[in-house]
């Protein structure tokens, strides 16, 4: 069976270990989707110089965030790696001349960890990142994508975790809702999503001003390009935890599977 490619908008650390309607709805999605054999993440938080893979068997936690509380660093997701999926997705960008190597410098880092901790408490699925090769345009992040699609044919689920909206400069941490101009962008990106208009997504300026003020830096939109590149036509696209919070970051999160979840 295909596994989904999916996008979810991770938001604050903390929801880890606080319960709120978005992590239930990232809880809901794992009970709705079929489970992976193997998770291949794309988190915003690995952004480097090019494109690496993690090989490692065993990959360690990291914790790349800083003034939290002492509960969300005794997190341990230590699910196993899988070198054989590394190995696959080396050979898949070598046919499509995206040039990638193996990295084990990295871990599981909190975007990856925070969401899969509470959708597979159990932590037996293996998980593996691959990192967001800065220097690449959006173009490129897609085509990465699209190479990587195969895999969901062999029981690996992509899953990219990022926030379509993440403005830290203009964060207000008591804000429950977000800006007028964070709804606009999340909402240009839904309906083009929702269309499958994969040009004007690419083409994130097109939104016009409320794309200005989206992110000042792409690495947490980025993931979004790599699932929306692995999707498929067939696919049916199901959009779920849709919100803006504290002001600028948005939580809205995206399922390509054969079927739309209800
Ligand atoms: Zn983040």
């Amino acid at each position: 069976m295909r596994m989904p490619a999916l996008f979810v908008g991770h938001g604050s650390p903390m929801n880890a270990i606080e319960e709120n309607v978005f992590t239930k709805g990232w809880v809901r999605i794992a009970e709705k989707l079929p489970r992976p054999k193997v998770i291949l993440s794309i988190s915003a938080h690995w952004y480097t110089d090019g494109t690496r893979v993690s090989n490692d068997p065993a990959p360690r936690t990291i914790y790349d965030m800083y003034g939290f509380p002492k509960e969300l660093y005794e997190i341990v997701y230590d699910a196993p790696g899988s070198p054989e999926v590394a190995e696959a997705v080396l050979t898949q960008l070598s046919h499509h001349s995206h040039p990638c190597v193996v990295d084990n410098s990295w871990g599981l880092d909190h975007g990856t960890w925070s969401v899969l901790h509470r959708m597979y408490p159990d932590r037996r699925i293996p998980v593996l990142q691959l990192s967001i090769d800065g220097s690449a345009n959006a173009k490129t992040h897609f085509d990465i994508g699209r190479s990587l699609s195969e895999l969901r044919d062999r029981g690996v689920m992509i899953l990219g975790s990022g926030n379509v909206v993440h403005n830290l400069r203009r964060v207000q941490m008591q804000r429950a809702d977000g800006f007028d101009w964070a709804y606009e962008f999340d909402g240009y990106i839904r309906d083009h999503m929702v269309k499958r208009e994969a040009e004007a997504v690419l083409d994130h300026s097109q939104a016009g001003d409320s794309a200005k003020l989206a992110f000042p830096t792409p690495e947490h939109y980025d993931p979004l390009l790599y699932v929306l590149g692995a999707s498929r036509e067939e696919d049916k696209l199901t959009v779920f935890n849709e919100a803006c919070v504290m002001g600028s970051v948005s939580m809205t999160s995206y399922a390509f599977h054969n079927v739309e979840i209800k």
